[in-house]
């Protein structure tokens, strides 16, 4: 069994997808052009913002965030504790000083009162200046954005949505990726919509910082690209992964979300009376980047792994590790508190194989074979 199966989705799209790569490759036009440019408006119609800036990766799509609010030495950025490496590497490696909050223990994203307990922290402190919220959308779930724009409000903070792992999600009619003063996606392979190797797309309905953006991204061009008015990056989608992706886009909208949900929905009714099932919030549209189980203990969650590996049904540990404790943050983010919810998760979460064209006999087997074990 795949974890996903990426190769099933492309047997089916195999025939436009050849299509498409071969036309490019036949008119060399590698970089830029107007597919780019017509994968962005499909984008940003989708999300229903007003620019979409593609990109070389999500890592970067943060980076450049944060890099058009200019944020860097002695300003503090909030970050959830329970995530992917990246969400707090490009504040740090912009020299900015991460500070990770802990999440909330039914949701997995950012907990607003801890959040707030962190702002307070870090201006009683004076030694740091309060400047951005990223908040992460994770395992396909928008974070709570009522209550941390509200947060950003009163203490007049930017939030930077990283919704690497939430496009195609949504919270009432609203699209993820489109809660953040900026926000990003990633479109590495494995995430709700993936490329076929890196990419990666920013938001905003911001002129100013779209055009700033559109400029970083292209080593700070100015008129033209032998025009430089700031140092920028090389952070491009490459023409052959805007062709797929919008090929992706449109199997994404018309099918795999909701035959996602659907999957989800068959594991959540055959699970949720023995182990800690998804828990979405009313209102809220998750596009399962991964569906998360929280299991009794550590020693059941292994247990359910090794049973599982056995049967050759893969699973994941996402995430095995809190961000404070990684050792390429040790002296260079502030902690805050004892992240309960995180040491808790990250010794019972145990991540199911999920994809759009996973058959009930697929999730019956996963059943089972959990069934078994607990
Ligand atoms: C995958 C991911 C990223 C980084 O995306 P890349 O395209 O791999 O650089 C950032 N944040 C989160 C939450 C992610 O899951």
């Amino acid at each position: 069994m795949e974890f996903k199966d990426l190769k099933k989705q492309y047997q089916i799209l195999k025939s436009d997808i050849d299509c498409e790569v071969e036309r490019v490759m036949t008119n060399c036009n590698f970089i830029a052009g107007e597919e780019i440019t017509e994968l962005e408006q499909q984008l940003a119609n989708y999300v229903g913002v007003k620019h979409c800036i593609a990109c070389a990766n999500g890592t970067d799509a943060l980076q450049l965030a944060l890099m058009t609010w200019g944020v860097g030495v002695g300003d503090a950025v909030f970050v959830p504790d329970f995530t992917f490496f990246s969400s707090g590497e490009a504040p740090a490696l912009l020299g900015a000083t991460p500070i990770f909050v802990d999440v909330e223990k039914d949701t997995f994203n950012i907990s607003p009162v801890s959040l707030e307990q962190a702002i307070k922290q870090v201006i009683e402190q004076g030694e740091l200046n309060p400047k951005v919220i990223v908040a992460v959308d994770l395992f396909g779930q928008t974070a709570d954005y009522r209550a941390i724009r509200e947060l950003a409000n009163q203490y007049d903070l930017k939030i930077l949505e990283d919704g690497a792992q939430g496009f195609g999600g949504a919270s009432g009619n609203k699209k993820a990726c489109s809660f953040g003063d900026i926000s990003t996606t990633s479109f590495f392979p494995a995430k709700p919509l993936g490329c076929y190797g890196d990419g990666g797309a920013i938001f905003t309905d911001n002129d100013d910082w779209a055009e700033e953006l559109r400029s970083l991204c292209f080593h700070g061009k100015g008129i033209n690209q032998y025009d430089n008015i700031r140092i920028g990056m090389n952070s491009r989608l490459d023409t052959m992964q805007a062709v797929i992706l919008k090929i992706k886009l449109k199997q994404f909208i018309n099918y795999e979300l909701s035959a996602i949900n659907d999957v989800a929905r068959m594991y959540t009714n055959a699970l949720s009376d023995i182990v800690i099932t998804p828990y979405v919030e009313e209102n809220n549209f998750s596009s399962w980047a991964q569906y998360t189980i929280i299991c009794k203990d550590k020693e059941q969650r292994d247990l359910i792994k090794e049973k599982l590996k056995k049967q050759d049904i893969p699973t994941m540990i996402y995430y095995p590790k809190g961000m404070h404790e990684q050792l390429a943050f040790e002296d260079r983010c502030i902690k805050v508190g004892d992240y309960e919810n995180t040491m808790y998760l990250k010794d019972r979460v145990l991540a199911l194989p999920i994809h759009p064209y996973m058959t009930k006999e697929d999730v019956d087997r996963v059943v089972q074979e959990i069934k078994k074990n607990v």
